[in-house]
């Protein structure tokens, strides 16, 4: 059998649930996934899911849809001006802007994203705008903010005193712009929530200022889709939280989503993809990466490279923080 037909006839069986090759061996099988979904239940990285997850829960609680509860917890996220990492409270880039990025992904695989956008405290209800209003999937820049204005959404002077203050005191002590900042507690706390509601419908969001410090222009994962989240309604959902380059590079959180298809477990399907970073970077030192999955019958997942990611959970039986299991300690 030449090796080019082999490849073909797995291809054309590829749409059937189960995938052969010519000599009729299960390649792989397409999990078909009981129709029996979860209860309600909303999810979100880091300690700041627990507040936003509050506010999802007051939706999805009265039987709001799934896409909902997700922007309005993340909103919680974004408006606090203490937080560091996520809306007009974040850090900036090297070059004193903060540059928000953010994305949405609802039960019928609609998807809305801005990337760079300056000044607007609700990056997240500009890409639902995007989603809703206009025909694209992602608007970027100074694009998204004229978008932005024209649909009422109101501007925010950045960056904060506070955090200018703290950006002044960086730049004098990296002389070097260009050396690597380092990855740590301070600036990797994306906020990535994944949602189920009461009819099982999935949606998920994810909000960042991105990495403190980067190059101006830069744009991570968060606001990619397929990368910093996924959805995929039939299936399941799953975001990240880490170094963007390193899960953009894995195509992250869809490549989450598609082993969780074929049959994986969320848990095992988040730490296929961060066995796949690790296969990706020959040098791994501070690249932490992180992953949060749940799929269509409301099983979760969790998954870093290192030590120290943790998510919160809210349903009607859970409130709590919940530690990820990791690769390797610091
Ligand atoms: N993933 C975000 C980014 O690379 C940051 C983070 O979640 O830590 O911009």
């Amino acid at each position: 059998m030449k090796r080019r037909t082999f490849f073909r006839l797995g291809l054309v069986t590829g749409a059937l649930t189960v995938t052969r090759n010519v000599f009729g061996n299960t390649l792989f099988e397409e999990k078909s996934f009981s129709g029996k979904t979860g209860s309600p239940v909303v999810l979100s990285t880091w300690i700041h899911g627990m507040e936003a997850n509050r506010a999802a829960w007051e939706i999805l609680n009265k039987g709001g849809k799934a896409v909902d509860a997700v922007e309005a917890g993340v909103k919680i996220t974004e408006a606090d001006i203490t937080n560091r990492s996520v809306g007009v409270g974040g850090r900036p880039d090297r070059d004193g802007h903060v540059t928000l990025d953010a994305c949405i992904m609802d039960e019928q695989s609609r998807c809305g994203s801005v990337a760079f956008l300056e000044g607007i405290a609700h990056p997240i209800s500009v890409a639902r705008a995007i989603m809703e209003k206009t025909q694209h999937v992602m608007l970027v820049g100074d694009g998204a903010k004229k978008f932005a204005l024209d649909q009422g959404f109101k501007t925010s002077k950045t960056p904060l005193p506070e955090v200018k203050k703290d950006w002044k005191k960086w730049k004098e002590e990296n002389k070097d712009l260009f050396k690597k900042p380092q990855i740590n507690h301070e600036n990797h706390d994306t906020i990535g929530m994944i949602a189920m509601d009461k009819n099982g419908d999935l949606s998920g969001a994810c909000t960042t200022s991105g990495w403190a410090y980067k190059m101006h222009g830069r744009v991570g994962d968060s606001p990619i889709i397929g990368a910093g989240l996924f959805v995929d309604n039939e299936v399941g959902a799953a975001t990240a939280s880490g170094l963007g380059e390193a899960i953009i590079r894995i195509a992250g959180s869809h490549t989450v989503v598609e082993s969780m298809r074929y049959g994986f477990s969320p848990q095992k399907a988040c730490e296929e993809a961060v066995k796949r970073i690790l296969s990706k970077h020959k040098d791994l030192t501070n690249v932490q990466c992180c992953f949060l999955a749940i799929d269509k019958e409301g099983n979760i997942g969790a998954h870093s490279v290192y030590a120290g990611f943790n998510y919160a959970i809210k349903s009607a039986s859970e409130n709590k923080m919940v530690d990820s299991t990791f690769d390797r300690n610091w």
